[in-house]
This record gives structure tokens, sequence and C-alpha cells, in this order.
């Protein structure tokens, strides 16, 4: 298993970091243009391969990165204090778009994980030019967002994370929504153990919660390192994992513009495996709708 993870800025080598520890690859490369940066982190954490079973951590051109079995995407500018995701679109498309020219044909079973923002409209844009069936290239989507999710009712209620089930879905930023319909702790509807209001409150918290984070250290990435590492797991062990990825949706019934964005996705060894059928009530169809058009808008 070699991933690349183009980007050594501070998700990208937190991702690598945090691979190296799940022991998902026996080599890792990580691609940055920033030289000293790439070389640096790679000589940090590769003080720590003794203690893992990846064999090589090294730096790369992005060329390295074709015969890859993943490709992980950071690279790229990201939110300064205040700034939204999709203030980054013009940027990131562009650079996005010269690092896959640079790297050429890649392996026709690799699969690309985009995490750079706006998440929504770089997978889009990767899915057209990297020559890689859809199905293999997907962004994080609302995965990080619906962790947020999982932790803060855990939080709440006193209990373990895990035995919380349900999504954010839409854009990866301001439109996101909680499908409160989806959302449940071992059976019992979230809807029916909270107020509207508290509802209102845990959303507005979780769609700030970036913001919060990069106004108090300038980035948030070890939550975001985290998600990937699992989604990263979920293909090397063909674990069939419903996470809410960006991903064009399969739902004619939702009438909604053909973009990527985050729902739920069956991940296994080919990528996206299949799409998770939702029922939403009319409500949050309406919100998938318009935060799709949004989306849209930036494509
Ligand atoms: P960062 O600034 O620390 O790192 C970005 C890196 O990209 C830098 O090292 C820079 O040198 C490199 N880079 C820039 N242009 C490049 C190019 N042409 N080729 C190769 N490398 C290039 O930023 P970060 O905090 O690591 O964030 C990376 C991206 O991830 C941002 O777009 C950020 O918004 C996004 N992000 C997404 C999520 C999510 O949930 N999807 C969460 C956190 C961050």
């Amino acid at each position: 298993m070699k991933i690349s993870i183009i980007g050594a800025g501070s998700v990208g080598a937190t991702t690598a970091y945090t691979l190296m520890l799940k022991n998902l690859a026996s080599n890792i490369t990580l691609i940055d243009i920033n030289k000293k940066k790439q070389e640096g982190e790679i000589r940090d954490i590769r003080d720590g391969l003794s203690f893992s079973e990846t064999n090589n951590i090294y730096g790369g051109d992005f060329k390295d990165a074709k015969d890859s079995d993943i490709i992980v995407l950071t690279a790229g500018v990201a939110q300064k204090p205040g700034e939204t995701r999709l203030a980054l679109a013009e940027e990131n498309k562009k650079i996005v778009t010269s690092i896959f020219k640079e790297i050429g044909e890649i392996k026709s079973t690799c699969i690309v994980i985009i995490v750079s923002n706006p998440v929504d409209v770089i997978t889009y844009l990767v899915q057209e030019i990297s020559g890689l069936p859809r199905n293999q290239v997907f962004g994080t989507g609302t995965s990080l967002d619906t962790a947020r999710l999982r932790s803060n009712l855990a939080k709440r209620f006193n209990l373990d994370s895990q035995q919380i089930e349900g999504f954010l879905l839409g854009e990866h930023g301001d439109s996101e929504f909680v499908a409160w319909s989806t959302v449940n702790i071992e059976g019992k509807p979230v809807s029916n153990l909270l107020k509207k209001e508290e509802m209102d409150t845990i959303e507005s918290e979780i769609k700030n919660e970036a913001y919060e984070i990069i106004k108090r250290k300038g980035a948030t990435f070890y939550g975001i390192a985290t998600v990937v590492t699992d989604i990263v797991e979920a293909i090397v062990f063909n674990q069939n994992k419903i996470l809410p990825v960006s991903f064009r949706i399969n739902e004619p019934d939702f009438d909604i513009p053909d973009v990527c964005l985050g729902n739920p996705n069956l991940i296994g060894s080919n990528g996206i495996m299949k799409s998770w059928p939702i029922n939403l009530v009319d409500e949050e169809k309406d919100k998938l709708k318009k935060s799709a058009e949004i989306i849209k808008n930036y494509l």
C-alpha cells in the first residue's frame, strides 16, 4: 500500500503521522512545493518509523504520486480567521489543476481523497480532470462535521460517541445542515430528546466549530487527519463503511443540480462502492437543494 499525500502543511503532515501510527501504509510519500517544509516534516515523522509497520516515508515530486494506491489531496490555501471555505475556490482550483497536470496519468486503480477546500468544488473538478472513474475520486464531505455532531451529542448525553448515528449533509461549509430525522441514539430519535432551541444551538455550534478553532490556533488538522485515516482504513480493509463523503448524489427524487456534496455512501476497496439512499423530510430535502445550488455557483 503506497499512499501519497499532496500538501505537507498542517493537514497533510498530520495525516501522514496518523496513517503511520495506524499502520495503514507500507510507504507514505509527502509532496509539497515548499521543499524545505516537506523535508522537515518527513524527517520528523521518520523518527517514529521504528514504532510502526510503515517501512518508509519519503518526499518526492508530483510524478511520484502516479503509482499510488491512494492519493490524499491537501495542497492549497487554507482559511484565514473569519474566511469562508468557498472564498478559497478560485485559487485552489488553479493549484489543483496544475498539480494533476504535473502528475500525468495516474494508476487506473488509484483512489483519490480530496481534503482541500472548498472540498465539494475541488472534488467535482478532480473527478473531471484526473482521468479516473468517478467512484475512485471523492471528498471528505461532511464527515468531519458529522464527527463533531457525534462528539457534541455524546458529551451532552454522557455517552460513547459511537452510539450516536446520523449525518450532517450538504456543502462542507456554511450551508451544511444537521439532518435531524437521521440522528438517533441506539434507536431513539434525538429529536424526541431535545427541544427545538437546543437542536438549533447544537447545529450552530457545529457549523461554527472550524471558525472557532481557526480563530484560536490558526488551523484545524487533528480532527480532519483522523477522518482521513478512518476513510483510508475503510478502503484498506474493504469495510463498506457508511460515511457522508462528498460525491455526486444518486437521488433523482431530490431534484438537485449535478454537484458533489456530503451524502452517505459505502466506502470500500474500490472507493465508493454504492450510495446509501436516505429518507429525508421535505424541509431537509429543500436544505440539500439550496446547498447544492450554492456549490453549483462556484463550479
Ligand atoms: P497549510 O497552509 O498548512 O498547507 C497547505 C500546503 O499546501 C502548504 O504546505 C503549501 O506549501 C502547499 N501547497 C500550496 N500550493 C501547492 C502546490 N501547487 N503544490 C503542492 N503543494 C502546494 O494548510 P492546511 O491547514 O494543511 O489545509 C490544507 C487544505 O485543507 C486547505 O484547503 C484547508 O481549507 C483544507 N481543510 C479541509 C478540511 C475538510 O474537512 N475537508 C479540514 C481542514 C482543512
